[in-house]
């Protein structure tokens, strides 16, 4: 029987519970993952399954669903990829180093769980060992910065470009969107510091929202911050809602925007892409706001210093955080996907 003061907390009433993040190990079998034929880049590479930005919008909640996972643990349950280096130097024996490789396309790179296991940093020092590859990476974290020198390095050995994500400059409509991300001003800071260090960067306002944050205005003023702070391109595209994204947007709508949340039913319910006259308007707005502060559509090619004779490389432009998931959706035994180990502390 309890008694004193370990009966009066058993008695206690809730004041307040604090969100849990839980961090797994995942034994991943290999690291670089080959993309369908049309995406903009030829490799992809995600250290983390699972984001804590939690952003209400995220498409790659589908990728929880694989491990028989709810879609709204994505942003609670968080995987890093075990034995990240020795993984990426075995798999880049398989590729033609000037083959374009994202960092980042489904989960961000530089999300909270970076600060403690350190990742994409491992990945980063790994292409550090050569040079000539060519790489992108997308991320809505201005702890990037933390690792500036090493991507100084990077961008005198291979082509580097960074896409930093900001939806919005309305520092309260963000905190509504992607609740734990960073705050705009910061990102914008995070793309001034690595413009400054030379390292080739870009914004993109994705996914842009229907009626949310995709006004001429809004988008301007991305794009004006975006430009003032050295960013040298921009682009920008239209939302997708897949049934496992939907799980939590139209709640989301539901609470926040009940006006919306009809005609984004009526939209989305039926196919997770919007199709006809809207993507034409985004696309002629968004490339009429990209002349207006002269920005380019993607990074501008350059030759890496450090890299005598590597040629003209293509570069792409990348679509972050937005992309579709390249194919259909499979189930985890059609990938392969193993099990994840029991939780660790972090
Ligand atoms: S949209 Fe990007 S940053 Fe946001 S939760 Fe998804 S992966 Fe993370």
């Amino acid at each position: 029987m309890l008694v004193g003061i370990a009966k009066l907390a058993a008695e206690s009433q809730p004041l307040e519970s604090k969100r849990q993040v839980e961090y797994f190990e995942l034994p991943a079998r290999s690291l670089l993952n080959r993309t369908k034929p049309g995406m903009p880049f030829a490799w992809a590479i995600n250290p983390y399954r699972g984001c804590e930005f939690g952003c209400r919008y995220c498409y790659a909640r589908y990728t929880h669903e694989f491990m028989e996972l709810d879609p709204a643990e994505f942003e609670d349950k968080i995987y890093a990829k075990a034995h990240t280096a020795a993984l990426l130097r075995r798999d880049l024996r398989k590729i033609t180093p000037t083959q374009s490789i994202a960092i980042g396309t489904a989960t961000d790179p530089y999300q909270p769980a970076e600060r403690r296991f350190g990742r994409t940093r491992a990945i980063l020092e790994v292409f550090a060992e050569g040079k000539g590859w060519n790489l992108s990476i997308t991320t809505k974290s201005d702890l990037i910065v933390r690792d500036l020198p090493l991507l100084t390095e990077l961008k005198r050995l291979s082509l580097l470009h960074v896409n930093m994500t900001i939806t919005t400059l309305d520092a309260g409509l963000a905190r509504l969107l992607e609740p734990r991300a960073p705050r705009p001003d910061l990102r914008l800071a995070a793309v001034q510091q690595l413009a400054q260090a030379g390292v080739n960067v870009g914004v993109f306002p994705n996914p842009i929202l229907p009626l949310i944050t995709d006004s001429e205005q809004s988008l301007d003023a991305v794009a004006t911050a975006a430009a003032e702070a050295g960013a040298t391109y921009f682009g920008g595209g239209v939302v997708f809602l897949m049934p496992s994204a939907q799980k939590i947007f139209f709640p989301f709508l539901e609470q926040n925007f009940p006006h919306l949340l009809k005609r984004y039913k009526e939209r989305f319910e039926k196919s997770a892409y919007l199709r006809g006259p809207y993507q034409e308007t985004i696309r002629d707005r968004v490339r009429r706001i990209r002349e207006r502060h002269g920005l380019a559509s993607s990074p501008a090619p350059y030759e890496p210093e450090l890299w005598a004779g590597g040629g003209q490389l293509e570069l792409f432009p990348i679509i972050p955080c937005a992309e579709p998931p390249p194919g259909p959706v499979k189930t985890p035994r059609e990938r392969g996907d193993s099990r994840p180990t029991p939780p660790r502390s972090p």
